[in-house]
């Protein structure tokens, strides 16, 4: 079966007993049994619950994964994953990763005598240059957020291959319609079904993939056991989202490319970063490992902080707000909203400047959207001086 089929079908066969054709919201907490040690293979809901199954099942088909495990948010599955690990032991990270991943790790697992190295991870030489003896895992997000920067994941796996490092990918951006990280040779893949998968900006949500069965063993005997379990209305949710995965990115990244080189010739633009773009140093990799560029487009304003502060709150169908993915547009100021509690000498160091803006790109008409855009930046007075 091929990618749409699977996103519609894929564990979600007819309701055995009425033949409903979407999969029920099983809102139970508990199974009758029908006598001692005998049960339908259902006992209590979190540990088994058919609309988590389903929803499980789909995502894995998505992947081109053998398992898939829900969560109740992206960064519950992200500790599930961590669950892997033991005292002592040590992560690489890469250095532009989510910043809840980034919390996650500094202000939870480090307590618990796990030690992390962040590396600028679109150099697969310099993950391999910080392998210690204890790294056990190799932890890594592309495209990466907010600079739309890439990592060869075929390169960071065989990397971690030889180290016998789990490789850890967080898909989330590129959604599994536009990037299988297993099929490259990753152990494990994240997402915040949240953001794409979900796509409608009303279920929080995480998922872990993976094809290996022993690490499956422990990531389920976790699963149960810290108990971070999504209910089956997200699921539900989560399941009629994910049926328009293919036409919802097809949608996306057809506005992202237009709105991509759009900016490039404005003259209030400095700088655009979109995979699909000729320009972005990485499009040959892009074209490599993805399957398309993906609905989320950066750029940096010509005059600082300033430009920023005109433009964001100018427009009107692209609402300001943190999250991406929903088919509606999204326009955020990473230094003020997302990457605040980075130091600003370092935010400038790794690119992160005052006058960058992320879009996510939704799927409603171009044309409004142009308009839209062509709005707000004629609100930017630095425009005015380069105009005449
Ligand atoms: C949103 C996000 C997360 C966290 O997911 P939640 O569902 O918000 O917990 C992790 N990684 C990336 C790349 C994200 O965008």
């Amino acid at each position: 079966m091929k990618f749409s089929t699977k996103a519609i079908h894929a564990g979600q066969e007819p309701d055995p007993t009425t033949g409903a054709i979407i999969p029920p919201v099983y809102q139970t907490s508990t199974y009758v049994q029908e006598g001692l040690n005998q049960h339908k293979g259902f006992e209590y809901a979190r540990t088994q619950n058919p609309t988590r199954f389903a929803l499980e099942e789909c995502l894995a088909a998505l992947e081109g994964a053998k398992y898939g495990l829900c969560f109740g948010s992206g960064l519950a599955a992200e500790g599930n994953i961590m669950n892997l690990l033991s005292s002592g032991d040590h992560v690489i990270c890469g250095d532009d990763v989510y910043g809840g991943t980034y919390r996650l790790f500094e202000k939870v697992w480090k307590r618990y005598g796990i030690t992390f190295t962040y590396v600028d991870a679109s150099d697969a030489s310099k993950v391999k240059a910080a392998i210690q003896p204890n790294t056990k895992m190799i932890w890594i997000e592309t495209p990466t957020n907010p600079l739309l920067r890439l990592c060869d994941i075929k390169a960071i796996a065989e990397v971690a291959k030889a180290g016998k490092q789990i490789t850890v990918v967080d898909n989330t951006f590129a959604s599994p319609y536009l990037q299988n990280p297993i099929a490259l040779g990753a152990d494990i893949v994240v997402h915040s079904v949240t953001k794409y998968i979900g796509g409608h900006s009303d279920v929080i949500g995480g998922a872990v993939l993976t094809s290996r069965d022993d690490l499956y063993e422990t990531l389920k005997f976790h699963q149960n056991a810290v108990g971070a379990v999504p209910g089956p209305w997200d699921c539900w949710l989560v399941l009629r989202g994910v049926k328009t995965l293919a036409v919802r990115m097809e949608a996306h990244q057809k506005n992202a490319m237009t709105i991509a080189q759009y900016l490039e010739k404005h003259p209030a633009v400095e700088k655009v970063m979109y995979p699909g773009l000729p320009s972005h140093p990485q499009h040959a990799l892009a074209k490599a490992q993805m399957n398309g560029f993906g609905g989320m487009v950066s750029f940096v304003l010509k005059g600082g902080e300033e430009s920023a502060r005109q433009f964001l709150g100018s427009t009107k169908l692209f609402s300001l707000a943190e999250s991406l993915g929903g088919v509606e547009s999204l326009v955020c100021h990473p230094v003020s909203m997302t990457h605040g509690s980075i130091p600003k000498a370092e935010r400038d160091a790794r690119g992160v400047v005052d006058a960058l803006v992320r879009l996510s790109v939704g799927i409603e008409d171009i044309d409004d959207l142009v308009k839209d855009l062509e709005a707000g930046l004629a609100k930017v007075t630095v425009m005015a001086g380069s105009a005449k």
